[in-house]
């Protein structure tokens, strides 16, 4: 019997064993250095320029690391769990690249000494298990009675609770100044969903121009006016208590698209076909006035016979609306979306209070407004430069996901490394109580936590040795609360400031970058098919299926 031997395809990049880890330990290190600078409210922001040309400014972990390109095997695991964060609870992206980070730098000179990775992934988890418990031990939790039976004083506890979170997420990005205004908005949108708080039920409309402050919430459909003919912009457009035709029917003459081609041999055969797409449309169009709708929107194009038509007739229509905007004023105003004109009775038409045409900046927005299933609002953004709205609205998807989330669960921790502190100082008095290595282990993550309040100081400028010896002499005392003081450059009880997060952003943002960890660290070889970077190349997967080498 011969021997196995693995024989890799000339060119294949392998390495393993220790070097290898610290290596990719070293990689994940230079991306986190790179996202480090935006955490907290004197986080600064990112400057990213694409392939394209296309820049984009943001203060968002998990936007940064996704424009960041990473090439790196193991570093891509950081962009991985920012992104899952992103997905879960929308905010604290930063914060659990950062975790997995330091966690990562204190690992290193374990695995340097040469403990075995699965002893320090055991101690890790082990870890991990206690911070959450612990977490939910001591989070406060607003009592959640049956939401109908809700007081008044109920709902106003329930809504100071959402705007102090939403405002806690927000402080930390470039809207910061104006974070008043815009918690209450994202509060006041959430508020307005139905109970499984759909996002996609919130529109978010950015048109540039204008202070940030004259942006506003419509709690109801708002959509860009549509493309139209001349003639028909010009009218005033407003309605009471229209009905909505919501249709997905093009109305329009085939001959008057550039692609229609017709084979005739006489005049009278085009006469013919002329006038049979006349009849048609027109046939079309008096069903749809006949049922009195005063509104009609299709997702495909309405083209200028039958927007002349409708015009002659007091009705308003716009074509090519998308698919979404569609979608959210049948959920608001109620109706169904038709193929056909065949049976267009009342119970497909939608309605609602007020529809009607503005101006805003320098678009035209059509708005329904008082719609009886009144379950979507839509945010219309205003402000100056591009980039700026759209960090912007990536700032107020992050306070939505945290308003939701804070309906969904409402335990809150106080942040500003207030919660991390005395997660740290809790695993640090659980290590003591343990022998041999995993009691350095656990200490080595107790110390790891540290990180977020380190980087909220070191970002604003103060002094971090200073404040964290404060911290974890409060600490000590029973100071569950405190954390860093952001506008006095000391220490505060973050709880009595309102500076609060919900607990699952904490829960989540450690258990994935735990996770990560032990990740990376049972990576200890790493084999790149030399064909593994251009996709596709000649010989397909077959090639690729090869260089794993042959017995022979
Ligand atoms: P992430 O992407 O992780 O949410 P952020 O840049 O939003 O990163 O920063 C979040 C951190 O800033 C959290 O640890 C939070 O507790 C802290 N923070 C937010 N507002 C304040 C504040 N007013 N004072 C102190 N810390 C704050
Ligand atoms: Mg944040």
């Amino acid at each position: 019997q011969q021997p196995q031997i693995i024989l890799l395809k000339e060119g294949t990049d392998s390495s393993q064993g220790k070097p290898q880890l610290i290596s990719n330990i070293n990689a994940c290190q230079a991306i986190v250095d790179a996202v480090r600078t935006t955490l907290g409210p004197r986080g600064m922001d990112k400057l990213i320029v694409d392939a394209g040309g296309k820049a984009t400014i943001s203060n968002d972990g998990a936007t940064i690391m996704k424009l960041l390109d990473i090439v790196h095997p193991a570093a891509k695991t950081l962009v991985d769990i920012a992104k899952s964060q992103d997905a879960e609870v929308g905010d604290g992206t930063t914060s659990v690249v950062l975790l997995a980070g330091e966690f990562l730098k204190l690992c290193k000179p374990f695995i340097e000494e040469g403990v075995h990775p699965q002893i320090i992934v055991r101690a890790f988890r082990k870890a991990t298990y206690l911070t959450v418990q612990k977490i939910n031990e001591i989070s406060v939790k607003i009592k959640k009675d049956d939401p109908k039976e809700k007081t008044s004083d109920q709902i106003r506890e329930q809504r100071e609770l959402l705007m102090k979170c939403a405002s806690t997420a927000l402080s930390s990005k470039l809207v910061s100044q104006q974070k008043d205004f815009f918690s209450k908005m994202v509060v006041d949108a959430v508020m307005i969903l139905d109970e499984l708080l759909p996002l996609n039920m919130i529109g978010m409309k950015k048109v540039t121009g204008g202070a940030l402050e004259d942006s506003q919430l419509i709690a109801g459909v708002a959509f860009k006016k549509t493309f139209s003919y001349a003639g028909f912009e010009m009218q005033p457009k407003s309605y009471k208590n229209p009905k909505i035709a919501l249709l997905n029917i093009e109305l329009e003459l085939k001959a008057e698209k550039e692609n229609a081609e017709i084979r005739v041999d006489n005049v009278d055969e085009y006469q013919s076909i002329v006038d049979a797409e006349w009849s048609i449309l027109y046939d079309k169009l008096e069903k749809i006035h006949k049922s009195g709708a005063k509104c009609v929107l299709s997702k495909l194009p309405i083209g200028d016979v039958a927007t002349q038509y409708f015009a002659d007739r007091d009705m308003f229509c716009a074509g090519r609306v998308s698919d979404d905007d569609l979608k959210r004023t049948m959920k608001a105003c109620g109706g169904a979306i038709q193929s056909s004109v065949s049976s267009m009775t009342d119970d497909v038409l939608g309605t609602c209070e007020n529809f009607n045409e503005r101006q805003i900046g320098g678009e035209r927005y059509n708005i329904f407004t008082g719609c009886p299933q009144a379950s979507t609002c839509t945010i219309i953004m205003r402000g100056g430069a591009e980039q700026f709205i759209e960090e912007t609205e990536r700032s107020l998807h992050d306070a939505i996901m945290i308003v939701r989330r804070a309906i969904k669960n409402d335990a809150i921790v106080a942040g500003g490394g207030a919660i991390e502190m005395e997660l740290s100082k809790y695993l640090r008095d659980y290590s003591r109580t343990i022998p041999g290595k995993e009691q350095l282990l656990i200490g080595a993550m107790a110390k790891a936590l540290e990180v977020i309040p380190r980087q909220l100081c070191d970002n604003a400028g103060f002094d971090a040795t200073n404040i964290l010896n404060k911290l974890r002499q409060k600490h000590a005392t029973g100071g569950r609360w405190f954390g860093v003081d952001i506008t006095t450059e000391d220490i505060a009880d973050n709880f009595e400031t309102f500076v609060w997060e919900p607990a699952v952003v904490k829960i989540n943002a450690i258990t994935a970058a735990s996770e990560a960890t032990c990740l990376i660290l049972s990576v200890d070889e790493t084999v790149k098919n030399p064909k593994a970077g251009g996709e596709g190349g000649p010989g397909g997967p077959m090639g690729r299926g090869r260089g794993r080498g042959r017995p022979m």
